[in-house]
């Protein structure tokens, strides 16, 4: 039996790594440093499970149209300054928690990788606090978060659109203590570029990592690295070659070019990201550290947003304000990947540069495509010469 998906189109979910009764498929990590499953065909039943959990293979496309659309902010001044937009995450994860619940999310591990766990103490949430911008891993966290809900606990699992579709898809069925909350997304980095580049500019190791550094302003937010009381890196984003790679669609994902998700094609309850338009609509209440733009597609999200809705600043907006507005694109419109993508992931392993070298080379650099006839004939016009000189070079060497 051949491999159901087309490798380009695989978003890594792994949910038919989790959900293979024979435990044959494992994520093995390509030269651009994604994760894909790879399937052991000796020990494979051919049950089809696989198959049958793939959001990507079973995908249908459905828009949704937002119930609720609602602006936030928290009124912790601690817990803005380590999130990305306005904290609405914290609070749906610390009521979740009193309730007796579990809250799943995005952490760092030990090396600076971003990786799925759970959190079952307020305290514990501080790690999911603030964006990573690298493909996260998954582990068992689907079947954890099924164990939790089996026993009856409230669960909250927040993730990337892909992932919770990929969730859903494993759980088969509705679970009325499931609450899902998916990221506005891009795209994600290669978790392989970020730990090269880590590695070149944290070479005795890094304590902290922060990529939404607030420092340069919310709207202006950085990378900012620091070793002790050492600061490695502190840059406005788009001064810091790591995140234009990322928002320029050079180290991303591939099937990211082409994400399924797009156009409110969502799986989860509530969807959460930054409201880019403050400064525009309601610029009185804008004090650049941060505003959470909430999508409430369900029900169950509604009354989950109206549970929190007394600690937070909120204020409810059109949603035609947020729809087809370029400030949130990424909702309707896969990222275009830049166009040297290939040329730079065929390079990154290359032990002659480094990765910011290689990094500066592919984003800048033109198309070796010619655009007009003089452009052409230059080309043949250097080949020509390039071709002279180096049998010129063989006649009076002889090599
Ligand atoms: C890769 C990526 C791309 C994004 N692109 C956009 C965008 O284009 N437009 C937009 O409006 N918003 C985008 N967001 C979402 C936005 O940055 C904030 O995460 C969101 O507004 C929530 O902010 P917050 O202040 O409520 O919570 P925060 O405390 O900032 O968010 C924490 C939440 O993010 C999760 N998280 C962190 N890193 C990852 C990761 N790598 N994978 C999965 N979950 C993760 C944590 O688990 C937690 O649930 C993106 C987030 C990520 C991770
Ligand atoms: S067909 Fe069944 S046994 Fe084979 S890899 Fe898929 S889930 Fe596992
Ligand atoms: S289930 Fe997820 S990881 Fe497996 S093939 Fe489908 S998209 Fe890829
Ligand atoms: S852009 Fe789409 S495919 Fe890529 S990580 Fe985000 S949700 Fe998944």
């Amino acid at each position: 039996m051949g491999w159901f998906i087309n490798k380009d189109d695989c978003c890594g979910c792994e949910a038919c790594v989790q959900a293979c009764p024979k435990k044959c498929i494992e994520m093995v990590e390509d030269k651009g440093g994604f994760l894909y499953p790879q399937k052991a065909y000796d020990v494979c039943t051919d049950c089809g499970i696989c198959e049958k959990v793939c959001p990507i293979k079973n995908n249908s496309i459905e828009r949704h149209q937002p119930l609720k659309t609602f602006i936030c902010r928290v009124n912790s001044a601690t817990i803005i300054e380590k999130c990305s937009s306005g904290g609405s995450f914290y609070e749906l994860a610390s009521i979740t928690i009193k309730e007796g619940g579990v809250v799943f999310g995005v952490k760092f591990d030990t090396n600076w990788e971003a990786c799925y766990s759970y959190a079952e103490e307020i305290e514990e949430l501080a790690v999911f606090l603030g964006s990573k911008y690298i493909a996260p891993k998954i582990g068992q966290a689907y079947k954890d978060a099924a164990s939790y809900l089996e026993e009856g606990r409230k669960v909250l699992f927040s993730g990337l659109p892909c992932h919770v579709a990929g969730l859903k898809r494993y759980l088969h069925k509705d679970y009325y203590n499931l609450l899902t909350v998916e990221l506005m997304c891009t795209a994600v980095p290669s978790p392989k570029v970020w730990s090269k580049y880590l590695g070149e500019v944290a070479p005795k190791g890094a304590t902290s990592v922060t990529f939404r550094s607030k420092s340069f302003g919310w709207n202006r937010y950085g990378l900012k690295i620091m070793n002790d009381n050492d600061e490695l890196v502190h840059e406005p984003n788009d001064e810091n070659i790591y995140m234009q790679g990322f928002l320029q669609g050079l180290t991303v994902r591939k099937n990211c070019g082409n994400c399924l998700y797009k156009g409110f094609n969502t799986r989860g309850d509530i969807m959460i990201g930054d409201y880019w338009e403050l400064e525009k609509y309601y610029p009185e209440i804008n004090d650049n550290k941060g505003m959470s733009l909430v999508l409430a597609f369900t029900e169950k999200g509604c009354r989950a947003f109206d549970a929190i809705k007394l600690d937070l600043f909120v204020k409810e907006i059109p949603f035609s304000q947020v729809d087809t507005a370029v400030e949130h694109s990424c909702l309707n419109h896969s990222i275009q990947l830049h166009r040297n993508r290939e040329c730079f992931f065929s390079k990154i392993n290359s032990k002659r540069s480094t990765i910011t070298r290689i990094l500066k080379k592919c984003l800048y650099k033109q198309t070796s495509e010619p655009k007009s006839i003089k452009g052409i004939l230059a080309i043949i016009m250097k080949s020509l010469l390039k071709d002279n000189y180096h049998r010129c070079r063989y006649l009076w060497k002889g090599k």
